[in-house]
């Protein structure tokens, strides 16, 4: 059964969790450490102790996913926190990793909140196509970089649900909007590409997506849209590349705030979206 477990929030939704429950359970993402215990909260309400969990599955070192995870796990009895092999520097020494976010995210880096080291013994890595039996239900890790370089996906296979984590664009179900993850230093395009055409290959049922809810309909044309958009950013950007930075900003929130609701919302939005359009910008200039 895959449960949605919370959408952590400050006064804007930060990060959508998810329980597998199998025999065994699995958290994905442990949301950012400001929010850990939301996440408690949310398990208790489920009548779930946090030391049922079994595994937390963190598909990203980013703030807004890994940030809780170490706080977690520290109420977590035996569980591990299964990653990516190639982000495991980053969880056993995230100070790069916070100054990255730090210059990244400006002023929504205090919504986030830092991040704990992790210790080894509770880190269990995984490699693409690696699989975890959870009882009855079979998850498989997929590599899935161009948001971040060490990024992961989750797909169980037998109800076919799909967490592509960030791979898709920031999905707000109550106007239809779109806005492409996209954030500095490593975004990248054309991975985000085949990433999203594999992850489509795939025919998933439902997408579990963090930001934010389940899709339970018609994904391989939603798919088609988030690959559309971010197509359609390049196009634009491309064209407004030297322009002020200011002015680029105003352009596209004049085409998409209508859907993205950004200048009416509280910030957290809004410096979110500044930051994905200055690693978009930051990717079409290197
Ligand atoms: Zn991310």
């Amino acid at each position: 059964m895959i449960v949605h477990l919370a959408d952590l929030s400050f006064f804007e939704p930060i990060c959508s969790l998810y329980l597998i429950k199998g025999e065994k359970i699995a958290l994905i993402d442990a949301g950012p450490s400001t929010t850990a215990s939301q996440v408690l909260k949310s398990l208790y309400e489920r009548s779930i102790s946090p030391k049922d969990i079994e595994y937390l599955i963190v598909t990203h070192p980013h703030l807004d996913h890994a940030g809780a995870s170490s706080l977690l796990l520290k109420e977590m009895g035996k569980a591990k926190a299964i990653i990516y092999y190639t982000g495991l520097k980053h969880f056993l020494n995230p100070e790069a990793l916070i100054n990255s976010a730090k210059l990244a995210l400006g002023e929504a880096y205090n919504y986030m909140g830092g991040m704990e080291a992790l210790n080894e013994d509770r880190i269990i890595t995984v490699k693409d196509e690696e699989e975890l039996s959870l009882g009855s239900l079979q998850l498989r890790f997929l590599f899935s970089p161009g948001h971040a370089p060490h990024h992961m996906s989750i797909f169980e296979e037998n109800s076919k649900v799909l967490f592509p984590a960030d791979s898709y664009c920031v999905y707000f179900q109550e106007s239809g909007g779109l806005l492409p993850q996209s954030p500095p230093p490593h975004f990248d395009l054309e991975r985000v590409l085949s990433t999203l055409r594999k992850l489509k290959d795939l025919n998933p049922k439902v997408l579990c997506l963090p930001h934010f809810g389940k899709v339970s309909e018609n994904i391989a044309e939603f798919t088609d849209k988030n690959i559309q958009r971010f197509e359609e950013w390049r196009e634009i950007l491309k064209g407004l590349i030297n322009q002020d930075f200011d002015y680029i900003k105003n352009y596209l929130l004049g085409k998409y705030d209508k859907e993205l609701g950004i200048i009416k919302r509280a910030k957290l939005r809004y410096l979110l979206f500044d930051m994905h359009v200055k690693g978009f910008l930051n990717y079409l200039t290197i």
